[in-house]
């Protein structure tokens, strides 16, 4: 695991016996997390703040050198890790944030619903307009800094997506039935546009990292595909070496399209990409 890990060498032991492997996993099914807590005798929570550092090693941040680590807890005691990534070039709005990485790292593994999110820093505002579209945010905990919160606490008179008279916020991506691309497509939440576009990193012919799109009732918090599957190809130990294509998958009909983001990221890195349109069906 990674040179982060010196300081916990009891939790990376116990890792590494519970996964029978030393790659730092980017997520722990409910039978590892009980193994972890009885190993370390802590609970669920504690567990996840000692992870932290894990999470955060993870971070790609060329701009702000400031690593940031997250994880989400699901109601079965999962937990998914995450841990932002900012694009080196471009402006600073390229960036993904940790709570997001880890809530997309959640969703994309079909997580049950999530009751803690765990952080090594405070939240930006911009994280808890995002947090504040999921179904269950007003029973969230998040917990920072040694502390607590009811997530309603950190976002006061908030606007939810109920303003927007939106009746079925982010709570599961649809992809038990997930098979071709265009299914990843259409699982994406866009209940403002409903705009439905993802992205595959391939490596041969194997998809070695995929993202589909977010949005946020305050638009701004809203996750590029690009950005998402950017964090995943970090949270899968992949980076652009491992990339030999990328593809979009967009639904013809979609009000705006990726394709110049992707454009201007596979140039800047000198891979190619496929654009593909779906029709309806
Ligand atoms: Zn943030």
């Amino acid at each position: 695991m990674s040179e982060n890990t010196h300081a916990d060498l009891s939790l990376t032991n116990a890792l590494q016996t519970v996964l029978a492997s030393k790659q730092l996993p980017n997520m722990l099914n409910s039978q590892q997390t009980k193994t972890l807590c009885n190993i370390l005798s802590c609970n669920v929570i504690e567990l996840a703040e000692r992870m932290l550092p894990l999470a955060a090693s993870f971070s790609f941040a060329p701009k702000s050198n400031f690593h940031v680590g997250a994880i989400a807890v699901d109601k079965q005691q999962q937990l998914f890790l995450g841990a932002n990534y900012e694009l080196e070039y471009g402006p600073l709005t390229g960036s993904l944030h940790a709570e997001q990485s880890a809530i997309f790292n959640a969703l994309s593994h079909q997580a049950d619903e999530l009751t803690d999110l765990v952080i090594n820093a405070a939240p930006c505002g911009y994280c808890r307009q995002f947090i504040n579209e999921l179904a269950n945010a007003a029973q969230l905990k998040v917990r920072f800094n040694q502390q607590s919160y009811d997530f309603p606490q950190l976002l006061p008179q908030s606007f939810g997506p109920n303003d927007l008279g939106v009746q079925a916020p982010l709570a599961k991506l649809k992809l038990d039935k997930a098979s071709q691309a265009p299914d990843f497509a259409k699982a994406s939440y866009a209940p403002y546009t409903q705009v439905q576009s993802a992205m595959f990193a391939y490596q041969g012919d194997k998809v070695i990292a995929w993202s589909c799109y977010l949005e946020n009732v305050a638009f701004n918090p809203s996750l590029s595909p690009l950005l998402t599957l950017l964090s995943q190809l970090t949270l899968n130990h992949l980076s652009l070496n491992n990339v030999e294509r990328f593809e979009l998958w967009e639904h013809k009909d979609n009000r705006f399209s990726f394709k110049q983001e992707l454009q201007n990221f596979a140039e800047h890195s000198q891979k190619p990409m496929v654009h593909h349109y779906y029709p309806s069906t």
